[in-house]
């Protein structure tokens, strides 16, 4: 039995019908910006595998580091424990982050980064004596994981209604600084927090707020005393041409989520950073038990945390962000000239390096595809024939590739998909 067959009869893989799941293409091993197959065949990875590809895949210096980590030690526990990693990334992010977030709690995916977030906000308002301020705002059509409480604040109705009968009540609005104003003068008695993707909601397909919404969020909620997060997990880490997307409207929130790209995307680690203010409500004598009783097994994972500090070391040294900008405008022109003129494109939304392909079965009428079209999944088919990994949100077709990308790969990304949708679509 060959890999591909194995992996069919042991592998049960996320988000994929795997009645559908037919030629596998078996992934062995990557350089820069290429995925290599088990046949030696090379693609492209134009979603950053999964959002979370930074600095391109077999980078020496993230080698390096995660290698001389294994040399002294791979795992060790922060429960009544510290680890070298762990205190250094966290004094790193702690100096790059918007100010005021001081403490940093770890974990290991962006849905238990806003777990914690969500269950901090919460304890937080029970232990200053808030107790009636346990409810969350949430924008709708939000995404922030697949563990219940971020499905509970998630409002992707294709993804989280069947689940509906497990989950707590939220409210949900969409993102103006109407609506805002609506909600927290209707509500702030009763939230928590307010929960918000800055800039871009990524997993509803790219959509962009309007300017103004986050710092507006930031106003009000210190206005009517409601904790602000930000779930900067597909954010973060340069992906909106900025560090984090915060900093784009000069807003520092309450709790800030990370994921995804913390580890330059080597390795699963997330980490929820906090201010004093929070973190002080959880100090008291032993027996009080203002504790925060939360820990996942590999919470600041050694490993993960070296690269974590390399991956910052690199953004520093290599000014990566500096080297970004005349990539987003190459990338925003080229989708311009390419993309933009097809016949079945709707829209195209960018921020940064966050690309949504919106596709319309007529753009006239504004006639959307049928689920069972699977539009995009068609064309994400078509450019794999073309030697490029993308991967759709619905009728979306997402570019979201690694900051190292040079500009010919650009070219390469661009040019592959405008010639898949075109042969999907038609013109
Ligand atoms: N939050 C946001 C904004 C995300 O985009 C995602 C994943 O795409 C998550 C949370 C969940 O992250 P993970 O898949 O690592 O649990």
């Amino acid at each position: 039995m060959d890999l591909r067959e194995k992996d069919q009869r042991y592998v049960w893989h996320p988000f994929t019908q795997m009645r559908d799941w037919v030629e596998p293409l078996i992934i062995e091993r990557a350089e820069g910006c290429e995925l290599i197959d088990i046949d030696g065949r090379r693609y492209l990875d134009g979603v950053s595998s999964l959002w979370v590809n930074v600095h391109g895949h077999r980078k020496a210096e993230l080698d390096e580091a995660v290698r001389a980590q294994l040399d002294r030690v791979a795992h060790s526990t922060l429960l009544g424990l510290g680890n070298v990693p762990s205190i250094e990334l966290a004094e790193r992010l702690v100096s790059v982050a918007p100010d005021g977030l001081h403490k940093v709690f770890y974990s290991d995916s962006g849905s238990t980064a806003v777990e914690v977030a969500l269950k901090i906000a919460f304890q937080y308002q029970r232990q200053r004596g808030r107790t009636e301020k346990r409810k969350f705002l949430a924008l709708a059509e939000a995404y922030h994981g697949d563990t219940l409480g971020a499905v509970s604040v998630g409002g992707i109705d294709l993804f989280h209604q069947i689940f509906h009968p497990l989950l707590f009540d939220v409210l949900r609005m969409p993102p103006t600084i109407e609506a805002l104003e609506r909600s927290l003068e209707e509500h702030a008695h009763e939230l928590a927090a307010l929960l918000v993707e800055p800039l871009v909601q990524g997993a509803a397909g790219m959509l962009l707020q309007p300017r103004g919404f986050l710092r507006a969020a930031r106003q009000l909620c210190r206005k009517h005393d409601v904790l602000l997060i930000c779930d900067e997990v597909a954010t973060g880490f340069g992906r909106t041409g900025t560090l984090f997307a915060c900093e784009q409207e000069d807003v520092a929130p309450d709790l800030l989520c990370l994921a995804k790209g913390i580890s330059g995307g080597y390795l699963p680690l997330a980490a929820t950073l906090a201010t004093d203010e929070i973190y002080g409500a959880f100090l008291g004598q032993f027996g009080e038990k203002r504790t925060f009783f939360h820990g996942h097994t590999y919470t600041g994972n050694p490993l993960a945390c070296a690269a974590g500090i390399a991956s910052l070391e690199l953004f520093e040294r290599d000014r990566v962000l500096d080297q970004l900008q005349p990539k987003i405008a190459r990338l925003q022109a080229r989708l311009s000239a390419r993309v933009a003129p097809l016949g079945h494109v709707l829209e195209i939304r960018q921020r940064g390096f966050m690309v949504g392909i919106e596709l319309v079965r007529d753009r006239a009428t504004r006639e959307a595809y049928a689920y069972d079209d699977a539009i995009g999944a068609q064309v994400c088919k078509a450019v794999r024939r073309r030697g490029v990994i993308l991967r759709p949100l619905g009728p979306v077709v997402v570019l979201m590739p690694p900051l190292s990308i040079s500009e010919a790969e650009i070219d390469r990304l661009v040019d592959a998909t405008a010639e898949s949708i075109l042969e999907v679509c038609g013109a």
